[in-house]
């Protein structure tokens, strides 16, 4: 059995090269942890909670007219919690457990579940249609909420296509600071659809078990930095 994180897929999918050595060998690009994000989930967890305790929809959800509430259900924590193993489902057939941790699920009058992720950024003007169409992280967004709509889904629960990011945008323009970072808040819908999540687990666990080592991305900023540094290296050396 292979097990695969939703954020391995995500890797497979951007370079298969870095999916091999960062999950078959352990080798990891070094990167410092995105603490003011990781603030921000937080913050989102523990407001959403308050809604989710209280059973009743948050402010947002009746400014965009979402019939929901936040869904509560003994599993929450251990789904919100990578070290507790987040949402999983095992295939023995074809030999993967495949997980990921959520941000938060929304539940439907009908029992039907939405799917959200808190994201944060700071930009003078949040235009989502305009990154949308400029950038690829976006993209990587809407797999993501795909990726957990595919697991909620195996779990057995019902899950609507409509996916939810909430997203905080920090002002970075306010005349003092007061030790107070301020955020607007935007949602974003988006119209999800899971269908090429199982070829791609499968096609991942297969390249895993194989002794493969697959070529690099052309466009990958940091492998063109590493070949630039090995040239340097060798004309030094
Ligand atoms: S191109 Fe190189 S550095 Fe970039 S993701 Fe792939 S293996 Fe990693």
């Amino acid at each position: 059995m292979i097990k695969i994180s939703r954020t391995g897929i995500e890797q497979y999918l951007k370079c298969k090269r870095c999916f091999i050595l960062q999950y078959k060998h352990r080798v990891k690009v070094p990167m410092l942890p995105f603490t003011l994000n990781i603030a921000v989930d937080n913050l989102a967890k523990n407001e959403f909670d308050y809604f989710r305790e209280k059973q009743e929809p948050h402010p947002l959800f009746l400014e965009n007219n979402i019939d929901a509430v936040p869904f509560m259900h003994p599993s929450m924590d251990k789904w919100r919690d990578f070290r507790k193993g987040g949402i999983s489902y095992a295939n023995e057939s074809d030999g993967y457990h495949f997980w990921g941790a959520i941000d938060d699920v929304w539940m439907k009058p009908n029992g039907e579940l939405i799917i959200s992720d808190v994201k944060a950024t700071s930009r003078k003007e949040f235009n989502w249609d305009k990154t949308w169409s400029e950038n690829d992280y976006p993209k990587a967004y809407k797999r993501q909420l795909e990726m957990y709509q595919w697991l909620f889904r195996k779990n057995g629960f019902t899950v609507s296509n409509k996916a939810y990011l909430v997203y905080y945008n920090g002002l970075k323009n306010e005349p003092m600071f007061n030790q107070a970072l301020k955020f607007e808040l935007h949602l974003v819908e988006l119209q999800c659809n899971d269908e090429w999540v199982e070829d791609a687990l499968i096609k991942a666990k297969d390249l895993m078990a194989s002794d493969e080592f697959p070529g690099g991305s052309k466009n990958c900023d940091t492998c063109q930095y590493l070949k630039k540094r090995w040239n340097v290296n060798k004309v030094i050396e």
